[in-house]
């Protein structure tokens, strides 16, 4: 696998939380198209899509992170991983075994870990002697449909999989979050998001979003008050279901 070196990680995003990006593009490849991309070429960091689905480590990423830790005054309570990259790359275990030393670093100074994948949850997360902080662990899911997943997102860990292992991370005590988001408008795509709510009904959050910087989504007609519904499906299925 590349590798390349940073001169800084830690950041606050435009969002407000802090997060760290350990690797640079994403085997993932999503068409969205994905806006990490769409930033990384239009600041020259890369320079095709191929290029982009070519990931490359950190290779001082430890190293650095626990200067910038060590120099931090005051802390966040909670790290973010990852906003330009993804944390546990499907089939790329170098990945995710820096993204385990990196939250282990993390939590070894009492700041807990949020993380977002399409990729596939390692179980290892669940060895709270090793990951003492409460951390949370998230999967973006926006179809069970795996054609549709093979266009979009066709580097991702297929659905089932991917559900699998969150929920594994679940029956071990662990806090987890689904994250749907871009959700396809019914010109993309026709299904039911209920069939979706079921599959991760075990999930402590669930969260929906549209689909942005695709004008796909705004030739359905009446594409707002679509999502206006499939956001009062999700409310409904929330207040229904079981105190978790
Ligand atoms: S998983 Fe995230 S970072 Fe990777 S290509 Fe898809 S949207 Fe971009």
């Amino acid at each position: 696998m590349d590798q390349i070196t940073r001169k800084s990680l830690l950041y606050k995003s435009g969002l407000g939380f802090w997060c760290i990006n350990h690797v640079q593009g994403c085997s993932h490849g999503c068409r969205y198209p994905c806006y990490a991309w769409m930033m990384a070429h239009s600041r020259g960091r890369v320079e095709s899509y191929e290029e982009w689905c070519r990931p490359a480590l950190v290779s001082n990423a430890e190293e650095l992170l626990g200067k910038e830790l060590k120099r931090m005054r005051t802390r966040p309570d909670t790290i973010h991983l990852c906003l330009t990259t993804d944390p546990f790359m499907y089939c790329y275990p170098d990945v995710t075994a820096l993204t385990l030393l990196i939250i282990e670093l993390i939590n070894s100074y009492g700041i807990r870990c949020s993380t977002l994948t399409k990729g596939i949850m390692p179980v290892e997360l669940a060895d709270s002697a090793r990951f003492p902080e409460n951390n949370t662990h998230g999967i973006s899911l926006v179809s069970l449909d795996e054609e549709f997943r093979k266009k979009w997102e066709p580097g991702t860990a297929p659905y089932m999989e991917r559900i699998g292992a969150l929920r594994e991370l679940r029956d071990y005590g662990c806090r987890t979050l689904v994250h749907i988001e871009p959700y396809p408008t019914p010109n993309i795509i026709k299904q039911d998001l209920q069939d979706l709510l079921k599959e991760v009904a075990f999930a402590d959050e669930i969260w929906l979003g549209g689909w942005n910087y695709n004008d796909l989504v705004r030739q359905f007609p009446g594409y707002k008050s679509f999502y206006d519904e499939q956001s009062a499906i999700l409310d409904r299925f929330l207040a229904a279901r079981p105190t978790i």
